[in-house]
């Protein structure tokens, strides 16, 4: 694949070959299901759990577990900041079928743990891992168990000559960005080749920045020399709104060169809110095909049906179900059902009753009051028949 992209030095347009990259799988051991990352498989989609494992939230995680998949999340990711909890993730992963993944900093004896059972993918930073034959251990251990390694990399924790070279610069200097940028690329370059040295190739690899630009530039140039699969994200991203501008431009542009394996959307937010964030930038982005889109309008003046609460109301429960439909939510009689005219199902109203339209027909009209749960309960009899 031959793509255009702005060169480091110069940051003028260069043609770059964009390689394919190897096709590596995680699990398919014990419960957890199979996932295929990087050639030809479609991009999939991470979270990170967002607090500690403790015994007693485990039947808890897993059911979660359940909800996020249905939500279109393929991996997730846990913290292992000791050997209790190498030790539950290891149980966690008899527990569901998600493929999960253990984030390890300095210790190489955790990631030797979560190897011994059922994980499917080992997320380190070799140069805080110490000594070559601790990472060596791990990846003897990893090629053992059939699990994957993923390279992580950021701006935060470069080697000390390469973090000189960054802080050599003021971040107001015009070459800042791609400085750093590549600075992450040599990052991830030096830890490539440790595991090249060892014969070890089911590997990803992150590069990530809070930037949107340096984002794109590591990622451009990593992807123009390596056949090595990507994990996108932008570090940091922010809250809700902030951290899915972020991710979008950057995803965007790099989709748009063939470049990502893997994502995920980092946000100060809930998991499910990063799941649903991903899913509807790949789906934007014709990365991921199928599901239920929602369209919904965003109220004016002549509302009279209250959009907002059936859209947070009904939204998990629709990007959860397994069927390719579209679903409008307008907010008036008017406009709703010829704007959504387009949509498998639609349901608007006014005053005291509800409208629920097909394809810009109205179905249906019902008289509810102003009970929410009479709304939903004519709403799911007529999505039962889409
Ligand atoms: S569908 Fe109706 S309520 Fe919603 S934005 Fe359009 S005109 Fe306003």
């Amino acid at each position: 694949m031959v793509a255009v992209i702005h060169g480091f030095a110069d940051n003028i347009l260069t043609m770059i070959s964009i390689p394919t990259t190897r096709l590596i799988t995680i699990g398919g051991k014990g419960k957890t299901r199979e996932l295929k990352i990087g050639g030809n498989a479609p991009v999939s989609i991470q979270t990170m759990w967002k607090a500690p494992l403790t015994p007693d939230s485990l039947v808890y995680i897993s059911k979660q577990m359940t909800e996020l998949a249905m939500l279109g999340c393929d991996v997730v990711r846990f913290a292992v900041p000791d050997m209790e909890s190498a030790d539950l993730l290891v149980r966690l992963a008899d527990m569901t079928d998600m493929p999960l993944v253990a984030d390890i900093h300095f210790d190489h004896r955790l990631a030797l743990r979560c190897l011994d059972g059922n994980v499917a993918k080992i997320r380190i930073n070799p140069g805080n891992i110490g000594s070559k034959d601790k990472v060596r251990e791990v990846v003897e251990r990893a090629r053992d168990a059939n699990a994957a390694i993923r390279i992580g990399v950021n701006t935060g924790s470069l080697p000390a000559d390469l973090r000189g070279r960054v802080e050599a610069l003021s971040p107001r200097d015009e070459e800042f960005e791609t400085i750093r940028a590549e600075a992450l690329v040599e990052a991830a370059e030096r830890e490539v080749a440790v595991f090249d040295e060892l014969g070890f190739s089911s590997v990803v690899v992150s590069m990530k920045a809070s930037s949107v630009t340096e984002t794109v530039l590591c990622n451009e140039q990593f992807a123009s020399r390596f056949d090595i699969p990507v994990h996108l994200g932008v570090t940091e991203a922010g809250p809700l709104i902030g951290g899915i501008v972020k991710s979008t431009l950057a995803f965007s542009r790099l989709f748009a060169q063939g470049i990502g394996s893997t994502v995920r959307v980092s946000l100060s937010d809930t998991v499910e809110n990063e799941v649903v964030a991903a899913r509807a930038i790949l789906s934007e982005c014709g990365q991921r095909k199928g599901g239920v889109t929602i369209v919904s309008c965003p109220r004016c003046g002549r509302d009279g049906f209250d959009v907002h609460g059936f859209v947070s109301r009904w939204q998990k429960e629709l990007l959860s179900l397994n069927k390719a439909i579209t679903v409008a939510v307008m907010g008036c009689v008017v406009n709703g059902p010829g704007e959504g005219k387009h949509a498998d199902i639609g349901i608007t109203g006014a005053g005291d009753y509800i409208l629920i339209f097909r394809h810009g027909e109205i179905v249906r009209k019902e008289s509810i009051g102003s009970d929410p749960s009479a709304t939903d309960r004519v709403f799911r009899e007529e999505l039962d028949k889409v």
